[in-house]
């Protein structure tokens, strides 16, 4: 599945100083390429049949360069954390209409200094673990969407909940199978 960096939105170039920027467009081009590794790839298929999901259902996964505009409380509340190697990740929509992925990232703000962090291996690590299991989870909510929580009455946070459960089982299985 091809993985494409979103176009920049045009706040990037006018609003942010420079080293904003250079962090955004860094950040974008980690999660790209995490997302386009042959392993990630493979586990996304034993995931899809495992879990009887409808791939082409998925039109278009594009990386997007900068956080998403949500009023979700929890994610204002995870924008605001420090850029350490738990701050630095990424979160995810899928949009049933389009069938378009995007992958976030949700923090604003990088210190000055933030963009020497993504040379950092344990910090680009903790990037693609992220980036990878956000992108498994909504790869998964072409199943697990809303016709499915009314089907089986679950409400939003338990298909959340499901569908991060499941995720994380394949984020484990790409661990394992990078070590080897
Ligand atoms: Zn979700």
């Amino acid at each position: 599945m091809e993985i494409r960096i979103a176009k920049p939105p045009e706040v990037l170039s006018t609003k942010l100083p420079r080293h904003e920027q250079a962090f955004y467009l860094r950040y974008a081009e980690i999660v790209r390429i995490a997302l386009s590794m042959p392993e990630v790839q493979k586990i996304m298929l034993l995931m899809a049949t495992n879990e009887c999901l409808n791939l082409r259902k998925i039109r278009d996964v594009r990386v997007m360069i900068f956080p998403h505009g949500s009023a979700d409380p929890e994610q204002e509340h995870r924008k605001r954390l420090k850029l350490d190697s738990k701050g630095l990740c990424c979160s995810g929509t899928y949009n049933p209409l389009t069938g378009t992925i995007s992958i976030y990232p949700i923090f604003t703000n990088p210190e000055r200094q933030a963009v020497k962090l993504l040379t950092n291996e344990t910090i680009i690590a903790g990037i693609t673990l992220t980036a990878i299991s956000a992108f498994f989870e909504e790869i998964l909510h072409t199943k697990y969407d809303s016709e499915y929580m009314a089907r089986e009455h679950l409400s939003r946070q338990q298909l959340e909940k499901e569908a991060r459960r499941i995720a994380d089982r394949y984020v484990d299985a790409f661990i394992e199978a990078a070590k080897s």
